[in-house]
């Protein structure tokens, strides 16, 4: 009977269990009630409370209010811990002494997993980036520029407006300047874009000084989640020169709930596309495992799927990510999150933002509540995904989901 039997085929059965942090509803203490927990079927389990009635030594590890001491444990830890879930879930003699830490995930609060100590995120799928550089750059010989193929591109955001799935997005204001304009104007962004990406959780920190190899990424990334950066186009068009965006994409940075561990992927390990380039040896990879997944992504407005955008697509892997981040000596620190880059697929409908779909406006969606160019006050931008799993299984990663509400000091119409 559930909750632990969870259906056959479920997404989120006992080979996915992902990582969360929830509180149970009717509990106005808020953070003095949230505590671990792992997702199963549509239930989750407080982990720490489990591992209290179980006797096990996790139980002070799993009896937090974020993720934080979990990631920092390391990646021995890290697989113990699962194995000990797994038993938990699966084992029927556990079963009774379990039900009391169980709940429906329809009577819990889902938090921010984790407290997101820096931010970066990087522009890793070749198809996004020749699809900006032909829109931005039209009169470039290569849609690509020349250290594209040679690093993984990236600039650091900020940590402090990453969000959990759920919380509303308020549309962002600032400067803007059309070509055709003499000056600039102020006001709320009428050009507000989703970027559909993955994000990378670091878990073991690392000391300043000292690089981090690709041979050592999953000592240090814990898991990943889906990521939606929202970006502001037509505040970025007009401040990104020289140095990259600023507040075009500061505002809002959407996290899923679930944090999926590295662990529950091995199946969706893929080699990442052929590189045309030679690489320097700290990103060469050719000697080792393969880097890419394949996480199959869904983009909806409004609960219409208007993209699958293919992760396994993406040139540069998230292992190439880290020793590229941390070549120069940068020291990693537990809860670091890296945004893959928006990923974009090879044809129009596997494009992971509206100003590739619509190329910069030119050509709307048609969607069942009216055409789109870029997002209107109320739209919903829900991304969901999902990774073969082991024997055939599907590994659902938990959703991103937020909504568009009307600009600070505008009311809506
Ligand atoms: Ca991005």
């Amino acid at each position: 009977m559930p909750p632990f039997d969870v259906p056959e085929g479920d997404p989120f059965g006992p080979h996915n269990l992902p990582y969360g942090v929830f509180s149970p509803n009717g509990d106005p203490g808020g953070s003095a009630e949230r505590r671990v927990g792992v997702r199963l079927g549509d239930h989750v389990l407080d982990a720490g409370a489990a591992a209290r009635a179980l006797g096990s030594p996790y139980a002070e590890l799993l009896a937090q209010p974020t993720l934080n001491p979990l990631l920092a444990a390391g990646r021995t830890t890290w697989s113990d811990v699962r194995r000990a879930l797994t038993a938990w879930v699966t084992v029927p003699a556990h079963r009774e002494t379990l039900e009391p830490h169980v709940h429906p995930l329809s009577e819990v609060t889902l938090h921010l997993p984790f407290e997101v100590a820096d931010y970066v995120d990087f522009y890793a799928s070749e198809n996004h980036a020749r699809n900006v550089g032909q829109i931005f750059r039209p009169d470039a010989a290569d849609s690509l520029t020349p250290n594209w193929k040679h690093l993984p591109i990236g600039y650091h955001g900020r940590s402090g407006t990453v969000v959990v799935s759920g919380t509303d997005v308020v549309r962002p204001s600032g400067q803007r300047k059309a070509p055709t304009e003499a000056e600039p104007v102020f006001g709320p962004s009428v050009r507000l874009d989703i970027e559909a990406e993955v994000g990378f959780v670091v878990g073991a920190p690392s000391p300043m000084g000292t690089p981090v190899p690709l041979s050592s990424f999953r000592d240090h990334v814990f898991g990943l989640c889906l990521l939606n950066d929202w970006s502001a186009r037509d505040i970025q068009a007009w401040e990104y020169v020289p140095l990259g965006p600023f507040l075009g994409k500061s505002f809002a940075t959407s996290v899923s709930a679930w944090i999926t561990p590295l662990d529950a992927l091995d199946s969706a390990l893929v080699a990442p596309p052929a590189r045309t380039h030679p690489l320097l040896p700290y990103l060469d990879d050719s000697v080792e495992e393969p880097g890419g997944y394949d996480l199959r992504i869904s983009v909806a407005i409004n609960g219409h799927v208007v993209s699958e955008p293919p992760f396994s697509t993406m040139y540069w892997t998230a292992a190439q990510q880290l020793a590229h981040m941390t070549v120069n000596g940068a020291s990693l620190r537990t809860g670091d999150l890296y945004g893959s880059g928006t990923v974009s697929g090879p044809s129009d409908a596997e494009r992971g933002s509206l100003l590739e779909l619509t190329w910069n406006g030119r050509d709307p969606l048609e969607l069942p509540d009216g055409k789109r160019t870029f997002l209107e006050d109320g739209d919903e931008v829900t991304l969901t995904a999902w990774a073969p799993g082991p024997g055939g299984t599907k590994v659902g990663l938990g959703e991103v989901r937020g909504r568009i509400t009307s600009a600070a000091g505008v009311t809506e119409a």
